[in-house]
């Protein structure tokens, strides 16, 4: 008989949401069913039964041929070429789960690497506000249970976290929400008609690239002082409109995306959020957050917070301290200056997502793509290494975008033979420790340990 397995965690978007139902077969090897997904959802799990996976690791050979090695082999090659490189960069992380950030973790301080994560490229310059000017944040339980006016500036939810509006945000009923929608206002800041806007009470659509003009019209206003008839290119009336509803509030939220981070003003955008979030607090309760786009896009700020005192652009490349510097020490500007002479692709595809020049340097030395899926990095890789699907094949915990962490099942098992992120590299940190003839200051999980590989393998 199938079988249902519930309250299962999605591993796609930043919403993380934890109530599918996942029917799997009587053997428990193969998805049938995917319930309460949305779209996106349901093709994650059922790509990951797609019988096209890669169940071995590919090395690229001289004729530029893939061919398939051993799991054995692949930890050796990942091992010596972080080993050789002066200076490695990792790079990745928004979809995998917090154990395997806390593996390369190690194993990028064994080596001597920088360590990074998609969050340099989307949500970098919200930390840099954050450092400055602190993170009035709550959860989306409190958004669902109390929000009754929500500000969407700059991110489009609903085509980049489709339940978020009805899970969380928007449509559901709360305690002290119990109309869900009818009790709620809903303001869209977008220079585009997206279908959040539609969606909104009152759409504002901003100049492309003056938000912090129009940021700083809502405090001007909240202050008390008159502004220009235009701002941003919205009429003074529409902005006296917006912030009275702002204003009236029992519990306002605003919820900002990379339509805030990386457009003009970047990390001053998010700086002046999060004081307009102040000034809303002298006269209602608010509160702030970032829409972070991968399901564990926040799991790597807290594991490494934790590790070495930094959320992302880690120089562990002295090798006796960690050091953070966006600009000189993110994956970009690194690539862009041809600094890195090795690339670890995990988790993410550097192949899609980085300028043309930064992947051509990054092309020039050992490039490794760590990823379940055949994507562009990997087609450009010397090695890829499939892995078990993050919240499908393997648990783990991952971080909401609230910073919530939530523990993801396992639904199916793996292709046979194919590992975790997190068992790969705790075999290559091992593998690194018998190269340098070091003791092991970690000990991995069961079964993660491997015999010792054989040189030259
Ligand atoms: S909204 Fe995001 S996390 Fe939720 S089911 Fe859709 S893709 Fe998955």
């Amino acid at each position: 008989m199938p079988k249902i397995v519930t309250d299962v965690g999605c591993p796609y978007c930043g919403a993380s949401c934890d109530d599918l139902e996942i029917l799997v077969s009587d053997d428990g090897k193969k998805i049938l069913e995917v319930y309460n997904a949305c779209a996106i959802g349901n093709e994650v799990f059922h790509h990951a039964s797609s019988p096209d996976r890669l169940k071995r690791p590919r090395l690229r050979q001289p004729d530029g041929t893939y061919q398939e090695i051993s799991y054995d082999e692949a930890v050796d090659y990942t091992a010596k070429v972080l080993l050789k490189a002066k200076k490695p960069l990792i790079y990745g992380f928004g979809s995998t789960n917090c154990e395997a950030m806390s593996a390369v973790g190690r194993v990028a301080e064994k080596s001597g690497a920088v360590l990074d994560n998609c969050a340099s490229i989307c949500h970098g310059p919200s930390f840099l506000a954050i450092f400055d000017n602190g993170y009035p944040s709550c959860t989306l339980g409190e958004v669902k249970n109390r929000a009754d006016v929500v500000v969407f500036w700059g991110c489009n939810p609903m085509h980049a976290h489709p339940r978020h509006t009805s899970r969380y945000s928007i449509f559901p009923r709360g305690f002290f929400t119990e109309k869900g929608q009818r009790q709620r206002k809903m303001i869209s800041i977008d220079p585009r008609e997206t279908e959040t806007a539609k969606l909104a009470d009152i759409h504002l659509m901003v100049q492309q690239g003056h938000d912090y003009e129009l940021f700083d019209a809502f405090r001007t206003v909240l202050r008390g002082h008159d502004i220009p008839d235009e701002v941003a290119g919205i009429r003074k009336e529409a902005i006296l409109e917006a912030a009275g509803i702002m204003k009236n509030a029992r519990f306002g939220m605003i919820f900002f995306g990379m339509g805030c981070t990386h457009t003009d003003g970047r990390n001053h955008n998010v700086d002046i959020a999060i004081s307009l979030t102040r000034d809303l607090n002298t006269v209602a309760k608010y509160s702030i957050m970032a829409m972070r786009g991968h399901y564990n896009i926040a799991g790597p700020g807290q594991v490494w917070s934790w590790q070495f005192g930094f959320p992302y652009c880690i120089d562990l490349t002295k090798g006796t301290h960690a050091h953070m510097n966006p600009g000189e020490t993110s994956s970009i500007d690194l690539a862009m200056r041809d600094e890195v002479d090795a690339f670890i692709n995990i988790g993410t595809d550097a192949g899609a997502h980085f300028p043309i020049d930064a992947v051509k340097h990054l092309r020039k030395h050992p490039f490794i793509t760590i990823d379940p899926n055949i994507c562009m990095a990997s087609e450009i890789s010397d090695l890829h290494i499939p892995v078990a699907v993050v919240g499908v094949e393997e648990a783990g915990v991952v971080y909401r975008m609230d910073n919530v962490p939530i523990q993801f099942k396992k639904v199916v098992d793996p292709p046979e033979g194919v590992i975790s992120d997190e068992q790969l590299f705790d075999r290559v940190y091992l593998r690194i420790c018998e190269l340098t003839e070091t003791e092991p200051t970690w000990i991995p999980a069961k079964g993660h340990a491997k015999a010792p590989v054989t040189a030259g393998q």
